[in-house]
């Protein structure tokens, strides 16, 4: 296994004993959790947060050998209990990305897949978790696909939602993150014309200089991680299915699909 170059970004959604039926692929329990972070550690890696990323990715800073940035989308409460005593065991860093219009409330976006409902951060507790050194991203306002949208709800989605988030905590908003890992062209131009200094993809691999800071590579967290898969994630920043079917690209010179299906 060859590692592939710069710093591997972690997608995480819920941190959960019950991660759920129809869409458990998209959570790790808390055990799960805290062996990928004591694994971390033990195996000397520290955390890097996006705007140190983003500095790689602009040619500013070279990437350390051993770091990643952690990410948490949706902005899950679970987050509060469930990561955070680990993280700050560890003394790692992390960026959760909120639905700015759905703060407080539940990911109804996915009632649609019949799981029950998963409770969301609350402004107070979001306000907290700032206090504490999380960063506060942006996962646009209603996650909805972007690239569905109008001009002016995209507008709304990318500019309104970090106006709102900015205003609610008191804090500036440089990071964004694609709801379903869907965007187009005219995302990239909103998220520049609001001032965003990155915004994360679903999209496989490592985060090395030249890579577009609004298409950030990440590796997704799934419930049937293995410390073998993790390993290999977070070394090559693909899973193995999908490290394999890059290489068979590759080897017959066509481009692969790195993105996997589209995340909740
Ligand atoms: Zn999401």
């Amino acid at each position: 296994m060859r590692e592939s170059q710069g710093v591997k970004i972690l997608m995480y959604h819920w941190i959960s004993g019950d991660p759920g039926q129809r869409l458990r692929h998209w959570g790790v329990t808390p055990d799960q959790f805290r062996c990928q972070m004591r694994f971390l550690h033990e195996h000397g890696y520290r955390t890097l947060s996006l705007g140190e990323v983003a500095d790689i990715v602009r040619g500013a800073r070279s990437a350390p050998p051993r770091a990643v940035a952690l990410t948490f989308d949706d902005g899950y409460r679970d987050f509060l209990h469930e990561a955070v005593p680990t993280l700050e065991e560890f003394g790692f860093s992390a960026t959760v990305f909120l639905v700015a219009d759905r703060v407080g409330e539940s990911n109804s976006w996915d009632a649609r897949h019949g799981d029950p409902p998963r409770p969301l951060l609350s402004w107070s507790e979001a306000a907290a978790l700032a206090s504490r050194g999380i960063e506060m991203g942006s996962h646009a306002r209603t996650h909805r696909p972007l690239t569905l949208l109008s001009q002016e709800e995209l507008r709304e989605e990318i500019a309104g939602s970090k106006a709102i988030i900015e205003e609610k905590l008191g804090l500036a908003v440089r990071h964004f993150s694609y709801p379903h890992g869907l965007f187009d062209g005219r995302c990239l131009g909103w998220l520049r014309e609001a001032g965003y200094e990155t915004a994360c993809a679903d999209i496989r691999g490592g985060n090395r200089q030249g890579v577009d800071p609004f298409q950030l590579r990440r590796s997704l967290m799934t419930c049937h991680e293995t410390q073998w898969s993790f390993f290999f994630k977070i070394r090559t920043g693909f899973g193995m299915r999908e490290w394999a079917a890059t290489a068979m690209a590759s080897w017959s010179g066509h481009s692969a699909q790195t993105s996997a299906q589209e995340v909740p």
